[in-house]
């Protein structure tokens, strides 16, 4: 008898996602989590009545291919009065289990084996596996602290006649990062130059602070053929666990998107879809709270971060702050320093080096969820202080003996 055969080799060679070790750890030690990026509350009361109610009305067979006809209307619907994009719900849009899958869909859609893609690092942990395991090329570009702007001669360089497809994230996460007007000018003028399709991971659209906008590259001119959108019923509606994600893209684009989600999962459950089209049609005043509440929250805990004496970057969207540990005169990387958090102060983060893939990554930014209930962020301040105290008092008796 022979031996088993090597699998998956790429699988093989990478480890569990960091949120997922992060959360483990943080359970295994009573940490609070401000590592893995979901709510620690519930999402609208008529969201979850809709998908509750719509189990009980006999649709519970497979739903059609790209989603139940009300939630794609919905999808269409926000996209005309977000953002001005006139789509049709027919031939335009394919809801998915999450953005996760959509994104992977959107890949398998547009890259074959050889094909480069541009990736932005920091970068979201699923996006650089999928790109391998469709056998195309990761061409990465990095994005520097504080102020993370793109680096346009890095990223002009980065496509060339290979270059298939960027894609990216805005508002981004880790980073926080809002893409300005004129850094996707920047990035369509590369596409269009380079015949090149764009992957727009756009999960926290409704997620910006202080004015920042959120722009789709989609409604840039030359861009509505080119690009797939994609959104999260997860952190739009502050319900992480449906995994509804929706996908807008022009009718040239949406057979084969539809086509790489048949082979993924091939549907959604149908009630998530209900209640994730009544959310989608809610007042405008939810997307507004939605966003305040979160500015509140990002700012209650930077301010608190600062006071403790962390570096806190600027963020102008998205669930996190990225805080510099340097000034805290931590003796160890990013890693060393969140597992201490958790295990020490009872605080989880998430190390930033999780989010880059090639060498030189900065070891020393440690990332925190702020979507949690404010009791939640000022017990997990008064920890991380009763911390460092601890520590300051332990390195001066060493000091003194
Ligand atoms: N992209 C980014 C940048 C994210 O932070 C997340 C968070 N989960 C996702 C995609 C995946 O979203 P979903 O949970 O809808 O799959
Ligand atoms: N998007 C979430 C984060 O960045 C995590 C999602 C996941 O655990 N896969 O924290």
């Amino acid at each position: 008898m022979q031996p088993l055969k090597d699998q998956n080799a790429l699988l093989s060679g990478i480890g569990t996602t960091i949120f997922t070790v992060m959360s483990a750890l943080a359970m295994q030690h009573g940490a609070i989590n401000l590592g893995q990026g979901f709510p620690d509350y519930d999402g609208p009361e008529d969201v979850i009545e809709a998908a509750a109610a719509a189990l009980k009305d006999g649709r519970n067979q497979y739903p059609p291919l790209t989603g139940v006809p009300e939630l794609r209307q919905a999808v269409a619907t926000h996209n005309r009065r977000f953002y001005g994009l006139e789509v049709d719900p027919n031939a335009e849009v394919v809801v998915t289990s999450g953005a996760t899958e959509a994104i992977t869909a959107c890949l398998m859609a547009v890259l074959n084996p050889g094909d480069e893609c541009v990736l932005i690092e920091p970068l979201y942990d699923t996006y650089l596996p999928v790109v391998k395991l469709l056998g195309a090329v990761p061409k990465l570009v990095r994005l520097s602290p504080p102020d993370w702007a793109l680096p346009r001669a890095e990223l002009a360089a980065a496509f060339g006649p290979k270059t298939k497809a960027i894609l990216f994230n805005t508002p981004m996460n880790p980073t926080g990062k809002v893409f300005t007007a004129a850094e996707l000018a920047f990035i369509a003028e590369l596409l269009q130059r380079h015949g090149a399709y764009a992957i727009c991971d756009e999960v926290y659209e409704h997620l910006t602070f202080d004015g920042w906008k959120h722009i789709p590259l989609m409604t840039l001119p030359g861009m509505r053929e080119r690009c797939m959108r994609v959104g999260s019923a997860g952190k739009t509606f502050s319900l992480t666990g449906w995994k509804v994600g929706y996908i807008t893209c022009d009718r040239s684009l949406a057979p084969n998107v539809a086509k790489a989600h048949q082979n993924l999962t091939f549907t959604t459950a149908p009630n998530l879809q209900r209640g994730v089209a009544v959310g989608l049609m809610k007042e405008d005043a939810y997307f507004a709270g939605l966003s305040a509440s979160l500015q509140a929250k990002r700012d209650r805990l930077a301010k608190g971060l600062a006071e403790l004496g962390f570096g806190v970057l600027p963020a102008q969207g998205s669930y996190f702050i990225t805080t510099d540990i340097r000034p805290l005169g931590f003796n160890g990387d990013d890693v060393a320093f969140c597992r201490a958090l958790t295990e020490e102060a009872k605080v989880t983060a998430i190390p930033v080096t999780a989010f880059y893939a090639s060498e030189g990554a900065p070891s020393h930014y440690a990332r925190f969820a702020f979507c949690k209930g404010d009791a939640v962020l000022d017990e997990a301040l008064a920890r991380m202080r009763a911390w460092l105290a601890r520590r300051r008092g332990e390195q001066l008796t060493a000091a003194a003996g």
